[in-house]
C-alpha cells in the first residue's frame, strides 16, 4: 500500500484541479492520496468522484494555517473533519478572506518596483481559490521577473522581503481544538521545516498536545533527518500519529508524489479517530 497524505490542488497552491491531482496519484502508483488544499474544502466533491471512477482510495483534508503569538507559521493538517463544521469553518473563512486582502497589499508594494497588477495576479488563481504567495510567484514567472516559484521564494517573496505582508492566522492550539470539534484528526504539518523559517518551540508541541493533535507529519523533505529522529521519539512518547507525505503542488515544486509515504496503520488510526466526514477507500 503506497499512501501519501498531503496534497494540493488548485483550489489552493496546486498547479491541477482536483480531479487532474487524483488522475496524477493513480498513474504515479499511489493506493490512496490526501486532498488538503489551504484552508479549503472545495475540491473534496470533485476528487471524491474522480476516486471513484479511478478506483483509487481518497482521505478529504485541508491544511489550516496557523501563526503562533510569537509570530512563527505553523501549518496544521486536518482529516476527515466536517466541512460544515461553523467553528472551523468561521476560522479558515476569516484566515482565506485575509489572504485575499494581503496578496492584493503585497501586489500594491511590488507594483512600485515591478511591471505587476493584480489582474496578473488573479490570472494565475482558479475561482474561488484559497491565494497566496505561490499565485503572486506565477504572475512573476509570467512577467519574466524570476524563472520559477522556487526563485521567486528565495527573494522577492520571502517573509524577509520588503514586498511581504503578514495575514490573519489562527493560534495552532485554537486550530487544533476547531479540527478536534469538527470531528477532524490534526496533524502538525512539516513540524520541524528549518530551512522554511523558524520553528516552534516544544512547548507549543505540548499545548498542541494538549489540545487535541493527534499525529505528525515526520516524513516530509523539509523535516531534516535529526529533527525526525526527535519527533519520532516525541510521538512514541505521546502516543502519536506518524506519517509521511510528499507536500505535492503539481509543477509549483519539486515534490513528487509518494516521495514519502504513511503506514497503513497510521491511516487505518487517523480513519478510526474520524468522526466528521468519511474517506473513499476502496
Ligand atoms: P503563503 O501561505 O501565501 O504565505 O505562501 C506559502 C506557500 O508557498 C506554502 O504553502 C508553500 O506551498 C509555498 N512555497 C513556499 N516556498 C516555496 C518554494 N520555494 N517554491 C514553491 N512554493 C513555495
Ligand atoms: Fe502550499
Ligand atoms: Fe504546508
Ligand atoms: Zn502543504
Amino acid at each position: 500500500m503506497r499512501i501519501d497524505l498531503h496534497a494540493h490542488s488548485n483550489v489552493s497552491d496546486g498547479t491541477q484541479a482536483p480531479a487532474g491531482l487524483v488522475s496524477a496519484a493513480a498513474a504515479a502508483g499511489l493506493d490512496v492520496l490526501a486532498l488538503t488544499d489551504h484552508d479549503s474544502t472545495a475540491g473534496w466533491a470533485e476528487a471524491l468522484a474522480a476516486a471513484r471512477g479511478q478506483g483509487i482510495g481518497l482521505v478529504p483534508g485541508m491544511e489550516v494555517s496557523c501563526k503562533t503569538s510569537r509570530g512563527i507559521s505553523v501549518h496544521l493538517l486536518c482529516y476527515l473533519h466536517d466541512p460544515a463544521d461553523p467553528g472551523l469553518l468561521e476560522e479558515i473563512t476569516k484566515a482565506k478572506d485575509a489572504r485575499l486582502s494581503r496578496a492584493e497589499r503585497m501586489v500594491e508594494r511590488l507594483a512600485e518596483d515591478y511591471p505587476l497588477n493584480w489582474d496578473d495576479v488573479s490570472a494565475h488563481v482558479a475561482p474561488g481559490a484559497t491565494v497566496g504567495r505561490p499565485h503572486i510567484a506565477d504572475a512573476l514567472v509570467a512577467a519574466g521577473i524570476v524563472a520559477d516559484r522556487n526563485e521567486a521564494f528565495a527573494n522577492i517573496l520571502t517573509s524577509h522581503s520588503r514586498y511581504f505582508v503578514s495575514h490573519y492566522a489562527p493560534d495552532p492550539v485554537l486550530a487544533v481544538e476547531l479540527v478536534r470539534a469538527a470531528g477532524g484528526v490534526p496533524v502538525f504539518a512539516h513540524p520541524l521545516a528549518s530551512a522554511r523559517g523558524r520553528v516552534v518551540e516544544p512547548e507549543t508541541f505540548h499545548d498542541m498536545i494538549d489540545a487535541g493533535l493527534l499525529g505528525l507529519e515526520v516524513d516530509h523533505r523539509d523535516n531534516p533527518p535529526e529533527n525526525r529522529v526527535w519527533l519520532r521519539k516525541l510521538a512514541r512518547r505521546e502516543g502519536l500519529i506518524v506519517t509521511g507525505s510528499s507536500d505535492y503542488h503539481g509543477t509549483g515544486k519539486p515534490n513528487l508524489l509518494g516521495e514519502n509515504t504513511t503506514a497503513p496503520e497510521m491511516l487505518e488510526r487517523i480513519v478510526d479517530a474520524a468522526k466528521g466526514s468519511q474517506a473513499y477507500l476502496p
